[in-house]
């Protein structure tokens, strides 16, 4: 629904593989923006450690979609971003344990979970100026998003940046989580509802040799013109 002082503000969908630094340039892009920040992977882990609490194995379908429809899923800005929470409990930690991580792409995968968070994800998206970022969102979550941008960057890149994110509190090698990457990417892009694809209207920025500043930049240069393109 178009609101008042909708034509000031634009949507931006940033979509991409594990490890692109999607979150980080999301949330820096609609700082300067004044945007809200929304990360979609959050929803999709949040559900998955909820699966996993009620001790469902991730692979049956029908509990899992079952459970869905039953979890108050809510999102606060916070410090680091985004505060999520699970029935009024905050789970902004716990969505990012190894478990979490590992099961995620199967919960993914299951059409019951992306229809619910998708219509959630379009309402929150409703009143324009937000900066969405996940895999599906230029392509499906919101087609007519003014800006699209698919973040790359190589996998041997993502996985050294994710490296150094867990290294002192993970016993993992540089190896391993490059497969796990690898692998995550894999089930994202094969899976048969709403799949990781590059929309053909998006633009690609490959952030491999980009320091995150100058991709700030440039997506925050874009959303500008695109901004004086919709007025
Ligand atoms: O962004 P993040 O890596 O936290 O996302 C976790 C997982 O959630 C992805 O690997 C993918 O399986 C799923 N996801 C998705 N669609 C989105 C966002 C995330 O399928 N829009």
């Amino acid at each position: 629904m178009q609101q008042d002082g909708d034509q000031d503000r634009i949507n931006i969908a940033i979509d991409g593989p594990a490890g692109a630094g999607k979150s980080t340039v999301a949330r820096m892009v609609a700082e300067q923006l004044g945007y809200v920040y929304i990360d979609t992977g959050a929803m999709y882990r949040a559900v998955t450690l909820s699966v996993i609490r009620e001790g469902i194995d991730p692979s049956n379908e029908r509990q899992v979609g079952e459970l869905v429809d039953t979890l108050a899923i809510g999102l606060m800005p916070g410090k680091n971003g985004q505060t999520v929470y699970v029935g009024g409990n905050d789970v902004t930690d716990s969505i990012r344990s190894r478990e979490v991580t590992l099961n995620v792409s199967v919960i993914a995968a299951n059409e019951k979970v992306r229809i619910s968070l998708a219509a959630m994800q379009r309402k929150l998206a409703d009143g324009k100026g937000v900066v969405m970022d996940g895999r599906d969102i230029g392509t499906h979550v919101l087609p007519g998003a003014e800006l699209k941008i698919y973040l790359t960057a190589s996998v041997g890149e993502r996985a050294l940046r994710r490296y150094k994110e867990v290294a002192d509190t993970q016993r993992i090698s540089l190896e391993q989580l490059e497969q796990e990457i690898a692998e995550r990417d894999r089930m994202d892009q094969q899976r048969a509802h709403s799949p990781l694809i590059c929309a053909s209207d998006a633009v690609v920025v490959d952030s491999t040799s980009m320091p995150i500043e100058e991709v700030v930049a440039t997506i925050v240069h874009l959303s500008r013109t695109k901004l004086a393109e919709a007025k």
